[in-house]
């Protein structure tokens, strides 16, 4: 994979975001559940320890899709949230273990990184304790950042190239997380997983992008939660309250990878779905519905760090890669497989002619293959 370490691999996340898009990496824990190495319900990254050589698998497929950033698997790796999900599901996890996650989980990441001049991004979790007995502010603000604090330490003594705050909930908490991130001295990209509704508590999604942008952090956007058409209406309101307040910021998206046009306004996102977690394939998004989102991301709403979450596999990734390929100005590792639709108009048969037209694929609304379809679901309490 030398062949593919690029201009760019030694620049860092503002100065690749400056130059042109940047492409995330996609779903760990939905895609290793579904690989058999995350027990679903629980969604957490022991595999890290585990079954490191799937992790890194993953992460490698990523980065052969055209991934110019690798999260270390360490989504809800705290000591906060672990403990939680452990007493909650009887399970015996040792504490230690979860420092350990987060050391093993940056050592993964880097290693597959160096492998193609990406990024390695510190994934930092939301903490339990800012809901303590269901009230915000929970645990209170100390005790709160305290636990960001020690996800940072590890991604600062480990080496990680940025910091990335994932999943949060309510503008306040992602706050206390952006000044922590803040303080190490390296780039803070920080997400919410909110809709065009705002957060939890009603605040509107231009107040919680100039909110996150005065706390420190350099790139704002969203994760999870909804599809990609309501994620980049999500981010034009964002876009706009940035601009009213005349501030400048890198804008980032990392959608769901299902289709999900009855979650727009539910505040608790697709996991309402009847078809979460087990039958979620009936909405998988297809290539040309993710060079869709890649493009309308870019051109139409300006954001320049678009990646995926949930449901989003390496094929994914490398159809945003594939889109986004003049914009790069570059190529990226798995391109020896993939030419796009050229390959069809090589093959012999006419029938594979007609496919070699990106407009067939525009134009093509694909079947469910059932008798009975339904065209949008009852939500599940
Ligand atoms: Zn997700």
């Amino acid at each position: 994979m030398s062949s593919s370490l690029s201009s760019s691999s030694t620049k860092g996340l503002l100065e690749r975001l400056a130059d042109g898009p940047v492409v995330g990496d996609g779903s760990m824990l939905i895609t290793l559940e579904k690989r058999g190495y995350v027990m679903a319900g629980s969604w957490t990254p022991e595999a890290t320890l585990q079954y490191p050589d799937a992790v890194k698998q993953l992460h490698r497929e990523f980065l052969r899709a055209g991934a110019d950033v690798i999260q270390t698997f360490t989504y809800c790796a705290t000591e906060d949230n672990l403990k939680m999900k452990n007493e909650h599901e009887k399970n015996s996890n040792d504490m230690k273990s979860v420092s350990e996650i987060n050391h093993r989980a940056c050592d993964l990441a880097r290693e597959v990184a160096n492998e193609g001049g990406a990024l390695v991004a510190g994934s930092v979790s939301n903490v339990n304790a800012y809901r303590k007995d269901g009230a915000c502010h929970g645990a209170g603000k100390e005790f709160v950042q305290n636990e960001f604090k020690k996800q940072c330490d590890i991604f600062v003594k480990k080496g990680v190239d940025f910091l990335l705050g994932e999943f949060f909930a309510f503008v306040e908490e992602a706050e206390w997380a952006v000044e922590v991130m803040a303080e190490t001295g390296l780039p803070v990209a920080c997400t919410m997983r909110i809709s065009v509704i705002g957060d939890q508590v009603g605040v509107a999604p231009g107040d919680v992008a100039v909110r996150m942008a005065k706390a420190g952090a350099d790139v704002i956007g969203v994760n999870c939660c909804y599809d990609p058409d309501t994620a980049l209406k999500t981010l034009a309101m964002m876009k706009e309250g940035l601009e009213k307040a005349g501030l400048q910021r890198y804008l980032m998206a990392q959608p769901l990878g299902y289709h999900a046009q009855e979650i727009t306004d539910d505040p608790r996102g697709y996991s309402v779905l009847p078809e979460f977690p087990f039958a979620m394939e009936s909405r998988a998004l297809t290539r040309t519905d993710v060079r869709e989102f890649a493009r309308r991301a870019y051109d139409e709403v300006g954001v320049r760090y678009i990646g995926g979450c949930c449901g989003f596999e390496p094929y994914h990734i490398r159809a945003i890669a594939e889109e986004l390929t003049e914009e790069r100005g570059r190529s990226f590792p798995g391109r020896d497989k993939s030419d796009g639709y050229s390959s069809l108009k090589r093959a012999f048969r006419v029938r594979q002619h007609k496919r070699a037209n990106p407009e067939y694929w525009k134009n093509l609304v694909p079947a469910a293959g059932r008798e009975k379809v339904r065209k949008l679901a009852e939500i599940v309490d």
